[in-house]
């Protein structure tokens, strides 16, 4: 029973526990079991707390035990990243600087999956404050790919795709700040959303770039991210950034899944040299599944696209650098050398030396330098201003298409150590993702293949105007009906963890 349970889609556990055919602490103990048993082998999670998901669980039941109304995702298990806070449990964004801390309130994104009746059964491994796109920036060590263990889960929101991969959980939490959940969905092979900016409460999310940052769903199909979209998304008076605008209708975009009429712009700029032959081969045979379908398909170009990762990596640092400056080691957390001889920045930068990994170190040093005086129009300004062409080149596209396609990705899942010590290396991973947040679009990753040089998933990027999430949602799972049928299933379903 327990395997065919952790089987099930996201959907359709939360109506068989509507429906009674099984309860929310039999899901939950299933995927405790199952957290049990590969977990040690995958590491997708920080701190798992058993006893207090059962007793969510059984607070679920409870409620249907008393004839309440349950939601679609309630009694349904969900890994959190640990980039949110959550008042009982620890919350570490995987820094040392923040080990041990428990946060005295729970993110808007943690609360609203509360209210849904969604059963947190723990904290999963990213890279640190959400720098990086493998994991291994972690300071608890790196997560593993389940679809082959010797390579990276992608990053920032390694262990939530891993986690989700692995089968240890139907659906997870992740954020988006350069690619953070496009890219470590697509390596896994899965679905993951970057909502609108503003669409998604950054209340207690630990931030790293505040300008980019959203949080966002990944699941094993599209039906299941959006129904966790709109269980944590909408307007909270607590973000001074959030959109007061109704949720796109993303779960009756993903329920009607079809690209009648709609015209899709290739993204010129994304192909070429550093692509992998298997992704665009994938990625070309999509397109043309979309077509079949009745999409129109054009090819558009976006030129300011190819600035795109320059003007981020002085962006997101700069903010980065000005928002790290709150780990002082007096608020939160680590502090070292605090024996009554040292002054309080004697014990702040030998607090800051030990506590953040050498990734948030490059970060802050290069941000700090883009923001400081006679650098600052140079640098920072310059970027800025790339920025706002990047949005331009989006307006001037979706003035001929509904929605953008790209590879998600460059290449595959590379190996545990390739770029580790090669920032330029490990940047390029994001290539294709990082102008949706500059420009704050919509945008999806969805499952689009296997590479046929190394049997590993391939993601297609679907990217829409702001506030048009529906859109990502509806081809997307268009795609992934067309792909089912020729494929005969699921493509997780080939992976080596699949149950
Ligand atoms: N990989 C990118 C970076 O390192 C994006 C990270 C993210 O989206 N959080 O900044």
């Amino acid at each position: 029973m327990s395997g065919d349970l952790i089987r099930l889609t996201a959907a359709e556990l939360g109506a068989a526990i509507r429906d009674g055919e099984t309860s929310a602490v039999e899901a939950t103990q299933s995927y405790l079991d199952r957290v049990a048993a590969v977990d040690g082998d995958i590491h997708a999670f920080l701190h798992v707390d058993a006893d207090a998901a059962l007793e969510q669980a059984r607070a679920v039941d409870a409620r249907r035990a008393e004839g309440a109304e349950l939601g679609p995702l309630a009694g349904v298990p969900i890994a959190h990243k640990d980039v949110f806070t959550t008042r009982d449990m620890p919350t570490t964004a995987a820094s040392r600087i923040l080990e041990g801390w428990r946060p005295p309130y729970d993110a808007t994104v943690t609360e609203r999956l509360r209210a849904a009746g969604l059963v947190i059964l723990g904290k999963t491994n990213m890279d640190e404050f959400a720098m990086g796109s493998s994991t291994e920036n972690s300071a608890f060590g790196p997560t593993a790919n389940p679809w082959d263990v010797s390579r990276i889960p992608g990053g920032s929101s390694g262990g939530s795709s891993a986690a989700v991969a692995a089968f240890e959980a139907p659906l997870a939490t992740g954020t988006d700040t350069g690619g953070s959940i496009r890219q470590p969905a697509a390596v896994c092979g899965l679905v993951g959303a970057k909502p609108t900016y503003g669409g998604s409460s950054r209340y207690g999310l630990i931030a790293f770039a505040s300008s980019l940052d959203t949080p966002g769903p990944f699941a094993r199909n599209v039906l299941d991210a959006a129904l966790l979209h709109e269980a944590f998304s909408g307007h909270d008076p607590r973000d001074s950034t959030s959109i007061d605008a109704p949720v796109p209708p993303v779960v009756e975009a993903a329920r009607r899944g079809d690209v009648d009429g709609l015209r899709v712009g290739i993204v010129r700029e994304f192909a070429g040299e550093g692509y992998q032959t298997g992704v665009l081969q994938r990625f070309t045979e999509a397109v043309e599944v979309l077509e079949s379908l009745g999409a129109k398909v054009v090819e558009v170009s976006c030129p300011s696209f190819r600035s795109a990762l320059a003007a981020y990596y002085l962006i997101a640092p700069s903010e980065c650098s000005s928002n790290l400056a709150r780990f002082d080691a007096m608020r939160y957390g680590l502090r070292s050398g605090d024996d009554g001889t040292r002054s309080a920045e004697e014990v702040m930068a030998l607090t800051r030396a030990e506590g953040f990994g050498p990734e948030v170190k490059r970060r802050i040093i290069l941000g700090t330098y883009a923001l400081s005086s006679g650098y600052y129009d140079a640098y920072y300004g310059s970027a800025q201003q790339v920025r706002t062409l990047i949005k331009r080149d989006f307006d001037a596209a979706f003035e001929h298409v509904d929605v953008l396609v790209s590879p998600t990705t460059p290449t595959t899942a590379f190996p545990l150590g390739e770029r580790v010590d090669d920032p330029m290396a490990m940047y390029l991973a994001d290539l294709c993702t990082i102008p949706a947040n500059l420009a704050g679009n919509a945008a999806l990753s969805v499952p689009c293949g296997l590479a046929p040089e190394d049997g590993l998933p391939v993601g297609l990027q679907i990217m829409a105007p702001v506030l048009a999430d529906d859109r990502t949602y509806r081809v997307g799972a268009a795609l992934e009906t067309a792909l089912r049928d020729r494929w005969g299933g699921d493509l997780l379903a080939r992976s080596p963890y699949a149950v």
